[in-house]
């Protein structure tokens, strides 16, 4: 009997390959379901690597499974459920997937049913294929520069790799650092020849039949909110700078420290930081509580103490569980908001002033270090490429869907939206909507029409 693997993939083989846009979990997982059904992906990633935030989060609610585990490449006609650390996804091999990290969409033209469309690579510098790893360049390399992917927790050289488990594993140049012919020490120490300075941008022409935007989103500056003191007092980070922090591979390798390398004792952490905020953005990003306990639970484990201010805990679901986790385990929680952070000039302390809606009284919270759960808001670039598509975009600078029972389509015909470029959302929930992409583009591609037999 023949596989329906083999006789989906011999039917559909003639479909026009389908673009996804955003490397993150949305878009790996659309890649994935459809290159195994026999579809051609073009993969494109801006960054040098694929994961998207996934990258940076160390462990996930609801299983607490370290983050870049994802699911292999090849369950569906092998083991089913089986799961793959993402560095051994097999993304790089598939046959039916054509990965460009590096690469951005900059013009679309709509001739019928296809998009003819110009992507622009920026170079690499490095051969991904002929890169070893043995960390010589680096080693080598004069420039030492702030790490962004510890959001500069730490620092890198100008010769780096994207990240421990990167895909494509292989180190990158970032351009705006490296001193090219000035030093050239890494193209002579490179003992593969691996590394070209000279290599320039590259504009690629291609046709698709559908187009899936899975650009994800980005954590909120919260700058602007003078009362917390981001980017004033070191002790003042994000949710996204906790998370690399508490990762072993993170620049304190797991542990919470202070600047003198003393432990840190206590931690407040501050919720609704710019969301629910009709300056800034007045929505729920609906995900920031139960990462805030998941947080809470990691550093209960060093015997930190744990306070976290909060308007409402929204953890719905399965989520409750990591708030009664959390009570259980000594978190405190003060329903109320800050109206101002302090540093004592003489014992450098910090002081974190909430005023308590419960007691109404003004609580005066010293703390070592302060964690604000910024807003989740839409990506970088969002408004050039809905310009570039002729997408809309919300209120909020997110990409709109048609309707409540419809999540995936967009105003364009064979246009689709998954993951955290539509709203924020949760992982879970990233790859249901993954999979309904997946699922329309399948069925507009499928052999039979609906209701045909043969
Ligand atoms: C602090 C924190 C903790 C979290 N913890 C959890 C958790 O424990 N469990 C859970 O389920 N969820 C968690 N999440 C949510 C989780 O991160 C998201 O659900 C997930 O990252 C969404 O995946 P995505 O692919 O849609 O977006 P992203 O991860 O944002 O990926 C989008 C990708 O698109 C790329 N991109 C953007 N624009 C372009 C462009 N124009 N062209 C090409 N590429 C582009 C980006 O570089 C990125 O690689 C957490 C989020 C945060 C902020």
């Amino acid at each position: 009997m023949q596989e329906w693997g083999s006789i989906l993939n011999a039917s559909i083989s003639s479909s026009l390959p389908v673009l996804v846009l955003g490397g993150g979990i949305a878009g790996i997982h659309v890649a994935q379901e459809l290159a195994d059904f026999g579809i051609q992906v073009c993969l494109i990633e801006k960054e040098p690597t694929l994961g998207g935030k996934a990258l940076q989060l160390f462990r996930f609610f609801p299983t607490d499974d370290c983050a870049l585990c994802v699911s292999s490449s090849d369950r569906l006609f092998s083991r089913g459920g089986f799961r793959k650390c993402f560095y051994r996804c097999g993304i790089i091999e598939h046959p039916n997937i054509e990965l460009l990290t590096q690469t951005q969409l900059v013009a679309v033209e709509k001739l019928n049913s296809e998009f003819k469309v110009s992507l622009e690579r920026h170079p690499r510098f490095v051969d991904e294929k002929k890169c070893i790893m043995c960390d010589k360049c680096a080693d080598i390399c004069p420039v030492v520069v702030p790490n962004p992917r510890n959001l500069n927790l730490d620092t890198q050289k100008a010769i780096y790799l994207p990240a421990s488990q990167a895909i494509p594993y292989s180190y990158v140049i970032d351009p705006n650092t490296c001193l090219f012919e000035e030093c050239a020490k890494c193209v002579e120490i490179c003992p593969t020849n691996a590394i070209d300075i000279k290599e320039e941008r590259e504009t690629i022409e291609k046709n698709f039949g559908s187009i899936v935007i899975a650009t994800g989103f980005e954590e909120f500056d919260p700058s602007p909110l003078k009362e917390y003191g981001y980017g004033i007092f070191d002790e003042v980070i994000t949710q996204v700078q906790l998370a690399r922090l508490v990762d072993p591979q993170g620049p304190t390798k797991g542990k919470l420290l202070k600047k003198d390398g003393a432990p840190i004792k206590n931690v407040t952490m501050l919720q609704c930081v710019g969301s629910r905020d009709k300056r800034f953005n007045s929505y729920c990003s609906s995900i920031c509580c139960t990462y805030a306990l998941k947080h809470s639970l990691l550093i209960r484990e060093q015997e930190i103490d744990v306070n976290i201010a909060y308007m409402d805990i929204r953890t719905p679901f399965i989520y409750e569980d990591y708030f009664l986790r959390a009570r259980d385990d000594g978190v405190k929680f003060i329903k109320g908001r800050v109206s101002h952070i302090e540093k004592d000039p003489v014992t450098q302390k910090v002081h974190v002033y909430v005023s308590d809606i419960q007691t109404e009284e003004i609580m005066d919270l010293e703390t070592d270090l302060v964690v604000l759960s910024a807003a989740l808001v839409s990506s970088k670039g969002i408004k050039k490429l809905a310009e570039i598509l002729d997408l809309e975009l919300d209120n909020y600078g997110f990409f709109p869907t048609t309707g409540a029972k419809e999540s995936i389509y967009t105003n364009i015909e064979n246009v689709y939206v998954c993951g955290a470029a539509q709203e924020p959302k949760d992982i879970p929930s990233t790859i249901e909507q993954a999979n309904a992409v997946s699922m329309a583009i399948l069925r507009r591609n499928a052999p039979l029409q609906k209701g045909e037999v043969k």
